[in-house]
């Protein structure tokens, strides 16, 4: 047993007798602790063939303002009798004590068992695993897509039931922490106001953070995340804010609330928060098997267009009404953003490439009969975007582009066609839209309605909670959502709502 192994079992045995042990001085602040500070639990993220990112918080009244040393490994084994590499980072007060460790030199598709320590007090252990090197073709991956976790109407039961499936990744759509309490029956509350500050926004991901499906989620996976308007405010959209709030003022909290964001994630260091930027849309690759394009449609979109007078965000147009809609200049991703995207999946060469983000892509008329109503703050609001990230979608260099979403709160199957008007229309690629983890849906006769007025959407479920899984194979992608009964018990059982799949080769879902 190596004398780490040993100062990590003493530090394990102290913190179980309720000690607090004489401390090591080394330079930095030796914290002394009286309960763990890993209370927020430990994540992994942006896994590679070498590597990946390694993240967790301190949280105690008893931290320093000084930085504190946060010693790191990562083992081939659970029980760590083989240590494959090993560290010290530092957290300082500046970025909430967060760690983000990047390691690299680590073999390629396997996996890896991680844990934090600082001063005598242990973190759990968390479960990574790298991605299969570039010239590899592994015969099959496995992910989860999960997004939208409004914590006071529903128990995240869903988290713990993924955590156990058989995974190489997790990603995430985004809302993984609501700013405001609204929604029926909750079953939790915030305890605290809308937040606006640094602080405020710590606060809401530490309440979030603090449930143990969540974290056992995160323990269990590596995560790809991004995020969508709620870690900020409902329907932002770039420098505008929903109450229209004065520019200055409102970037200001876009800081706040993008570096709260980045120091509870298990981000690279290329995400580290820029003053009111960030940059999140990266990529992440699975051998020649898949390609993972992760996009932010929050950050760079251009203002929705036919607001309500006197405000920001989305709105629900009728399609005579709103010409605006149609300009070619309105973007969800910005020029630069779409630019990296056309290259990228251009140069990709994977089998299935699959585009994360956030919201419905297909086009969804809300009008009964003849006639459209569309809702400006999803892709319906961009149409002009959405026909230039298809047409690069459907470069025949682009093989078996998928394309997973969040926001809507209702599972979804949908063919994205050039022309979503023409049914004769070539189907570019395949939509997953996934259930929500925790947040209401929308009523049964909307869904009713959606289904009825665009047969490009094959399959939509607003009334159960959940996430999706998706199996890719050389041949066949295989997406599976999975409900649990009710978010409102805690421990409710989770159920295959429903299977649809992809041949490769041939864009579009088939029901089994
Ligand atoms: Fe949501
Ligand atoms: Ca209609």
């Amino acid at each position: 047993m190596s004398v780490t192994r040993r100062g990590f079992l003493r530090g394990a045995a102290a913190l179980a007798a309720g000690l607090v042990l004489p401390l090591s001085a080394r330079g930095l602040a030796q914290p002394r602790f009286t309960a763990s500070p890993f209370t927020l639990g430990v994540a992994s993220g942006y896994p590679h063939a070498s590597g990946m990112t390694l993240w967790t918080r301190l949280v105690d009244p008893g931290l320093p303002g000084a930085p504190v040393e946060v010693h790191w490994e990562l083992a081939e084994d659970e029980a760590f009798r083989t240590i494959a590499a090993r560290g010290t980072a530092t957290a300082s007060s500046a970025l909430a004590h967060s760690v983000h460790v990047d390691v690299t030199g680590l073999a390629p598709a396997r996996p890896y068992w991680y844990r934090f320590r600082a001063g005598e007090a242990l973190s759990p252990v968390g479960r990574t695993r790298t991605a299969p090197g570039r010239e590899d073709a592994p015969p099959r991956m496995r992910f989860a897509v999960a997004a939208c976790q409004q914590y006071e109407q529903g128990y995240f039961t869903a988290f713990r039931h993924m955590a156990r499936e058989d995974l190489d990744l997790v990603v995430h759509l985004g809302d993984y922490v609501y700013e405001s309490s609204w929604g029926r029956n909750h079953v939790r509350a915030h305890g605290a106001e809308e937040p606006y500050t640094l602080d405020d926004y710590r606060g809401r991901y530490a309440l979030y953070k603090n449930d143990a499906d969540l974290q056992a989620a995160h323990a269990a996976f590596p995560w790809l995340v991004t995020w969508d308007d709620h870690e900020v405010d409902n329907d932002y959209a770039n420098d505008r804010s929903q109450d229209l709030d004065p520019r200055e003022i409102f970037l200001a909290r876009r800081a706040a609330a993008y570096q709260a964001y980045y120091e509870h994630m298990p981000l690279p260091a290329w995400a580290r928060p820029r003053g009111a930027d960030l940059r999140l849309y990266g990529s992440a690759s699975y051998g020649g098997l898949a390609a993972f394009f992760v996009l932010d449609t929050r950050q760079y979109r251009s203002h929705q267009a036919c607001a309500r007078p006197n405000r920001g965000g989305g709105n629900v147009v009728r399609e005579e009404d709103c010409a605006a809609r149609r300009d070619p200049a309105l973007t969800m991703l910005g020029s630069a953003q779409e630019s990296w995207l056309n290259e990228s999946v251009r140069r990709s060469g994977a089998r299935w490439n699959v585009v994360a983000q956030q919201t419905l892509m297909a086009q969804a008329d809300r009008r009964e009969g003849p006639g459209a109503d569309y809702w400006t703050d999803g892709w319906d609001g961009y149409p002009r975007a959405r026909e230039r990230l298809l047409a690069s979608l459907a470069n025949p260099g682009v093989s078996n582009p998928l394309v997973v979403s969040g926001d809507v709160h209702m599972a979804a199957v949908t063919d994205l066609r050039r022309d979503f008007d023409d049914p004769r229309s070539p189907v570019v690629a395949t939509e997953f839209v996934c259930p929500s983890i925790a947040s209401q849906g929308p009523t049964l006769k909307r869904v009713e309605l959606i289904l009825q007025e665009n047969p490009h959407i094959k399959f939509a479920n607003g009334a159960r909670r959940g996430y999706t899984t998706i199996e890719l194979t050389a041949n066949r992608c295989v997406s599976r959502m999975r409900t649990i009964a009710s978010e409102k018990e805690p421990d409710s059982p989770i159920r295959t709502l429903s299977t649809y799949s992809v041949e490769s080769g041939r864009p579009g879902a088939q029901r089994g």
